[in-house]
């Protein structure tokens, strides 16, 4: 190891050490496997699930007793109060309770965490991965120049564009050689106040009056008297609208250095800080429309649905999500209007390309002159091995499928099978809630924010699929576009040791909001639960997988509420596990049928499933990426503070994570470091904290 290397690294404690802050993100992710020998272990591979109307496996229940190691919340949907605080609704929720009032934690809780681990020690599908989504980005503003306002014609069956250029000729790839395509309506006062405006006083730009779109809608014809401007601090040339109208309206005669014309409204709401106009697409040149493929239109609903799936929380939460709400802005139209489906007369920007000599083709289209773009790759594009997508067939599900059950698709799922395919097989394992049988005691908390998963950070959700993640690397080398890119795998959120300090979790100053949330009973360390698991027709193999998934040498699983920061982590013990003998229980009033293994018994069947691991995967079992992965994550406490990147050590009380990740993206002559997320067993070093400008920061 390099000196260099050797100071960079905290001794310990990284609070502590003189080489500066450093701490661990609180998720990371299970590699997946290949096959080395796929004949072998063929259990661990898709085969048809057995049937649920007769016994051709092993029968019976596991009896299992859950330690908690640090504190643990689990949301009951009843009792839920809410505070309002600041015109927002705060919610405060308690422990859930079974139906006879007791402290538990749902079965379905401790499935869907006993589901992960199986899944990622298994190899097993992907089941909760929308394999067709198409993840977007924000389109680089040199880019966004090049878009060509349109509006889209649909006559019969036939798709086209009217393009819209304005006044200049379409030149793709390029940035518009005169002025902008789209006139500019000056509408809005801008959120923020404006840098151009403050730089240039007294300019033509400075002086523009405002209009308004009262009785106009979106897409609406109209007429205008448009200006030439130059933009002073920018220097592009822009047409700018001094008087608008709708089309049966009178409008004054143009002056000098002044046009009349016809166009169509483009209103998206004044969706950004600093917006102060919308647009009038139009167009004083003879074009031919232009053909709009289905692939276009396609990619163009996704988008769409994308940008509505991010927003849909927000948008729910808003008094009128077509306004601003104090400092913060609007949503755009589009993102609120809640339709997909692209109809004749919409309004749209378009990417082209040159097609022959005077013709164009459409490469994509977008709802905003700045918008979001989707990748070429889909999700599942992404997933390596490929074969790890989503089951999709009854007869060849994967081993997670079989075990705790499979439906087929998913939310963007289209073109469903016949029905007289099966579509649905019910699993073989049935979970009981977990109930507190000792009490380690409860206390209140109003959280932190939790922050939402933000898979565009290239960095921390892709890496190369082979060798390691590089730092220091711009963002089409290691985007979702990249073909070396693949997904890291599972995200599991680490454990971070039994100590939790209260500052990470804890809300800054109490602070309430709409954001976060205040709970109540949470469950202290020590807090014990028992719970059982009836498991039928499961073959030796499976069993042992279960039972490796339930006790996991003694890591820790993580369960409920507010897991990124810090709760949740559990042991669980597997403490009795009872076969039924079919053919004893239905042959004999006196015998119960019911017998208990023995310890041997049940090593016996985890040795089973780690031997045949290791056979079908070529690797003992402990050396394999994805059991190494999981010991990393989850196995011992870190050796340094986890909490999700920001710019200093103590939290603040805005959140404001996402500076973190565009100090550490920016490109540029003065880049800033562009770390990439280390695979969970090198994710030892920590990262540093880093501002918004990309610096690396010791406060
Ligand atoms: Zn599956």
């Amino acid at each position: 190891m390099s000196k260099a290397k050797t100071q960079r690294r905290p001794l310990s404690g990284g609070a502590s050490s003189k080489q500066g802050y450093r701490f661990l993100n609180p998720y990371n992710f299970v590699r997946t496997l290949e096959p080395r020998n796929r004949h072998l272990a063929p259990l661990l591979g898709r085969c048809a699930p057995p049937p649920h109307d007769r016994y051709v496996g092993l029968t019976g229940r596991v009896y299992c007793r859950l330690t908690a190691t640090t504190p643990i919340f689990v949301a009951d949907s009843e009792d839920v109060c809410e505070e309002h605080v600041n015109g927002k609704i705060h919610r405060h929720y308690r422990f859930f309770r079974d139906p006879a009032g007791n402290i538990a934690i749902p079965g379905t809780s401790l499935r869907g965490a006993i589901r992960t681990i199986f899944e990622a020690a298994t190899n097993s599908c992907f089941a909760h991965f929308a394999g067709d989504k198409r993840l977007s980005y924000h389109l680089l503003p040199e880019l966004a120049l090049q878009l060509v306002p349109a509006r889209v014609r649909k006559i019969d069956t036939r798709w086209e564009l009217e393009l819209l250029p304005g006044t200049t000729t379409i030149t793709p790839g390029q940035r518009p050689s005169g002025p902008q395509y789209a006139a500019w309506v000056h509408v809005y006062d801008p959120l923020q106040k404006s840098k151009t405006v403050a730089h240039s006083p007294n300019t033509p730009y400075d002086r523009r009056l405002k209009l308004s779109l009262t009785g106009f809608a979106h897409g609406e014809l109209g007429h205008a008297i448009i200006e030439r401007m130059i933009h002073p601090r920018r220097n592009f040339e822009f047409w700018n609208v001094v008087h608008l109208a709708k089309s049966h309206q009178p409008l004054p005669k143009p002056g000098a250095n002044q046009l009349r014309v016809s166009g169509y409204l483009c209103i998206t709401n004044q969706n950004i800080e600093n917006k102060h106009d919308e647009r009038l697409f139009f167009t004083t040149q003879q074009l031919n429309p232009v053909e709009l493929p289905d692939t276009v239109r396609q990619k163009y609903e996704e988008l769409i649905a994308d940008y509505q799936e991010r927003h849909r929380d927000e948008v729910r939460k808003r008094r009128d999500p077509n306004r601003p709400q104090g400092t913060e802005p609007a949503f755009s139209r589009f993102i609120v209007e809640g339709r997909q489906k692209l109809t004749d007369g919409d309004l749209v920007y378009a990417m082209l390309d040159k097609d022959g000599n005077s013709g164009y083709k459409v490469r994509f289209i977008v709802p905003v002159s700045v918008p979001r773009v989707g990748f070429e790759r889909t999700i599942g594009d992404l997933l390596y091995p490929s074969d790890l997508k989503k089951c999709a067939t009854y007869d060849e599900l994967c081993p997670a499928c079989r075990v705790f059950g499979w439906v087929w698709g998913d939310e963007t799922a289209v073109n469903p099978p016949e029905l007289s395919v099966r579509t649905a097989y019910a699993g073989r394992v049935s979970f009981s809630h977990a109930v507190l049988t000792k009490d380690g005691g409860t206390f209140d908390e109003t959280l932190a924010i939790l922050a939402t998963p933000k898979p565009t950070t290239y960095r921390f959700y892709l890496r190369p699929r082979t060798g390691k993640p590089q730092n220091g690397q711009d963002d089409r080398q290691v985007d979702y576009n990249n073909q070396n890119q693949i997904l890291r795998g599972r995200k599991v959120y680490r454990h971070h040791g039994a100590k939790l300090n209260p500052q990470e979790y804890r809300s800054v100053n109490g602070a309430k909001s709409d954001q976060n949330r205040t709970v109540q009973g949470v469950q202290q360390a020590d807090s014990v639960f028992e719970f059982t698991i009836d498991f039928e027709n499961l073959a030796p193999l499976e069993l042992g997988a279960l039972l490796w998934s339930l006790q996991i040498e003694g890591w820790h699983h993580r369960i409920g509420y507010a897991k990124p920061l810090g709760f949740g982590s559990v042991q669980i013990k597997v403490v009795r596990v009872s076969l039924l003998d079919p053919t004893e229980r239905y042959a004999s009033f006196a015998r119960s049928g019911w017998h208990d293994q023995d310890q041997k018994q049940i090593d016996a069947w985890i040795k089973e499933f780690k031997q045949a691991m290791a056979s079908r995967f070529g690797a003992a079992f402990e050396m394999l990426a994805n059991i190494r992965d999981l010991k990393a994550l989850l196995a011992d406490k870190p050796p340094l503070p986890v909490h999700y990147p920001r710019s200093s050590r103590q939290p603040q009380p805005d959140g404001k994570q996402y500076e973190w990740f565009v100090g550490n993206k920016r490109g540029g002559k003065n880049p800033g470091p562009r770390i990439a997320l280390p695979l969970a067993e090198d994710d030892s070093a920590g990262l540093p904290l880093i501002d918004k400008y990309g610096d690396l920061s010791t406060e």
